[in-house]
């Protein structure tokens, strides 16, 4: 495995995502409370408005746009460096731009990390997710531009 990617650490807060992940569908976790109802990211057991611990997964659009980006330098990790250069991006839901997730944009669902040409970035282009399984069987969310 010193040659793979990295793979996410599942945790009982986090499998929800991973597992709609899998099915093709993003979704983020909400506070259950009538009162309350808002998202947070990443997975927790207690909302931090309202201290609830009643929690329920919605649904997004999949659609965001990119909040920012890196292209990550060397010294990189041999697994990366065979793919650089790639982008390292923070997307802002469209639903729910208070939620940001951390991923790459690539040019489908088994591209690799290097499918894009970093001169196609910029801070507030529209992308959507896209499920990509990956070797350890963990399907992940990266990202495709939306033109
Ligand atoms: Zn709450």
């Amino acid at each position: 495995m010193d040659d793979a990617l990295l793979t996410p650490v599942v945790d009982d807060d986090g499998a929800p995502f991973w597992e709609y992940a899998a099915r093709g569908e993003l979704r983020v976790q909400a506070c259950a409370a009538p009162e309350c109802g808002k998202l947070r990211f990443p997975p927790r057991p207690c909302c931090p408005h309202c201290r609830s611990f009643e929690s329920e997964w919605r649904a997004t659009s999949g659609r965001g746009r990119i909040w920012s980006y890196v292209l990550p330098h060397p010294p990189l990790l041999p697994a990366y460096a065979a793919q650089a250069p790639y982008n390292a991006v923070v997307v802002e839901l469209a639903d729910a731009p208070a939620i940001r997730l951390v991923g790459n944009v690539v040019s489908g669902p088994g591209a690799p990390l290097d499918s894009v040409d970093p001169g196609r970035l910029r801070i507030g282009a529209p992308v959507r997710a896209v499920f990509c399984p990956d070797a350890s069987g963990t399907t992940l969310v990266r990202w495709l531009l939306e033109r």
